[in-house]
C-alpha cells in the first residue's frame, strides 16, 4: 500500500527471485529497498523508493530496476539510449523570465566517482567515511585548477560556524541537513558532517556539494528569471567540448560512472541520464491554491516542491517548479521544458489575478 514507484513493481515473487542475488560490493536487495519501506509517501512527489549501491546494481537487480526506471522516466525502455545537448545557443527564449514571478534561477546535475560506493544505504556495504574522504579530498585537489569564472574554492561544512552554514542553507547554496525521513533512511547523515562540504566560484554562481545525496552534485543559480544565462553557465562548465570537470578527474585517472543507456549514474534512479533538474522558485498565489495546479504541472511534466529542498511545503505561494524526468530529453529539451512551462504558469496566474478563468491555457500531456 505504500505510494512509490518501487512498492509498485516489488511483488513477493521478484523478492524472493532478487534477494539471493548482490553485486561484489555486496551490496543486497533490502540495501536497494530500504528507502522505500521506511517512506510509504511524499506530499507533492511520487518517490522513487529505492536506490542503487554501485553501478552493478543496475544490472544485479534489473529486474527491478528496469520497471522502475520506465515508470518513473516516462516510459523509458532497457533498449533506449541516452540523450545529450549541452549546446545553450539551442535553448529558445529563457532569459526572458518574468522576475515579478521568478525569484531566482537553477541548473542542476550530478556525478558519481567510478571506484567508489555510491552514498546509498545505512549498510555496512555503503559508501564509508573513508571513502567519503578519499572523494572529497580528490574533488578539492580537482578543482583547484579550475580558473577564469569558475575559479573559487572549497568550505567544509566542519570548518563553518552554525551560523554560517544557516546562512548558505537560507541563500539556498547549500544543501539542508539531512533531518527528513527520506535522507535519512537512505543513511545521508552517515558520519554527518564528516567530508561534506561546498565548494563555489567567487561570485557563487557555480557550486559543487561533496558528498550529499550524490559523490557531487554541480549547480549553476542565480537571482531572477534568466535561465538562459544560467544554463549557458551551466554548460561551460560541463559542456562535451571542453568538459573541465569530467576531464579535470580524467586527467587524474578517475571517470564518472555512465552507461550508453542510462547515461549519468546517480545515487537514485530519479537521477540518471542527464541528471539534470531545471528549477525555479516562482510566486504563484493564486495558482497554487487552484484545484487544477497539480493538474497542469503533470501535463507539463514539471514537479513542485518547497523553496528549502524535496521535503519542504511551500510557504505563501512560492514554490521550486522543475522538470520531472530527466532520462530520455537532451539537456537543452528539458531547461526548454522548463522555460516554456514557466511562461504559462504565469500567464495563468496573470489571468487569475484578474478573475478570469484559465480552461483555454490547460496544455496538452507533454
Ligand atoms: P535535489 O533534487 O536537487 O536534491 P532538493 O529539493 O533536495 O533537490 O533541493 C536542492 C537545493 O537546491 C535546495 O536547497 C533548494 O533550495 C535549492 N534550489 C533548487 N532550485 C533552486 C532555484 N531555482 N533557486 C534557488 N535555489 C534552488
Ligand atoms: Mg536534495
Amino acid at each position: 500500500s505504500h505510494n512509490n514507484h518501487m512498492a509498485k513493481v516489488l511483488t513477493p515473487e521478484l523478492y524472493a527471485e532478487l534477494c539471493a542475488k548482490s553485486p561484489r560490493s555486496g551490496f543486497t536487495l533490502d540495501d536497494v529497498i530500504q528507502t522505500g519501506v521506511d517512506n510509504p509517501g511524499h506530499s507533492y512527489i511520487m518517490t522513487v523508493g529505492h536506490v542503487a549501491g554501485d553501478e552493478e546494481s543496475f544490472e544485479v537487480f534489473e529486474d527491478l530496476f528496469d520497471p522502475i526506471i520506465e515508470h518513473r522516466h516516462g516510459g523509458y525502455k532497457p533498449s533506449n539510449e541516452y540523450k545529450t545537448d549541452l549546446n545553450p545557443d539551442n535553448l529558445q527564449g529563457g532569459d526572458d523570465l518574468d522576475p515579478n514571478y521568478v525569484l531566482s534561477s537553477g541548473v542542476r546535475t550530478g556525478g558519481s566517482i567510478r571506484g567508489f560506493r555510491l552514498p546509498s544505504p545505512r549498510s555496512p556495504t555503503h559508501c564509508s567515511r573513508g571513502e567519503r574522504r578519499a572523494i572529497e579530498k580528490l574533488t578539492v585537489e580537482t578543482l583547484s585548477s579550475l580558473d577564469g569564472d569558475l575559479a573559487g574554492r572549497y568550505y567544509a561544512l566542519k570548518g563553518m560556524t552554525e551560523a554560517e552554514q544557516q546562512q548558505l542553507i537560507d541563500d539556498h547554496f547549500l544543501f539542508d541537513k539531512p533531518v527528513s525521513p527520506l535522507l535519512l533512511a537512505s543513511g545521508m547523515a552517515c558520519d554527518w558532517p564528516d567530508a561534506r562540504g561546498i565548494w563555489h566560484n567567487d561570485n557563487k554562481t557555480f557550486l559543487v556539494w561533496v558528498n550529499e545525496e550524490d559523490h557531487l552534485r554541480v549547480i549553476s543559480m542565480q537571482k531572477e528569471g534568466n535561465m538562459k544565462e544560467v544554463f549557458t553557465h551551466f554548460c561551460t562548465s560541463l559542456s562535451h567540448h571542453a568538459r573541465p570537470i569530467e576531464t579535470l578527474f580524467k586527467s587524474k585517472n578517475y571517470e564518472f560512472m555512465w552507461n550508453p543507456h542510462l547515461g549519468y549514474i546517480l545515487t537514485c534512479p530519479s537521477n540518471l541520464g542527464t541528471g539534470l533538474r531545471a528549477g525555479v522558485h516562482i510566486n504563484l498565489p493564486h495558482l497554487g491554491k487552484h484545484e487544477k495546479f497539480s493538474e497542469v504541472l503533470k501535463r507539463l511534466q514539471h514537479q513542485k516542491r518547497g523553496t528549502g529542498g524535496v521535503d519542504t511545503a511551500a510557504v505563501g505561494g512560492v514554490f521550486a517548479v522543475s522538470n520531472a524526468d530527466c532520462l530520455g530529453f537532451s539537456e537543452v529539451e528539458l531547461v526548454q521544458m522548463v522555460v516554456d512551462g514557466v511562461k504559462l504558469l504565469i500567464k495563468m496566474e496573470q489571468r487569475l489575478e484578474q478573475g478570469q478563468a484559465i480552461n483555454d491555457l490547460m496544455p496538452a500531456q507533454k
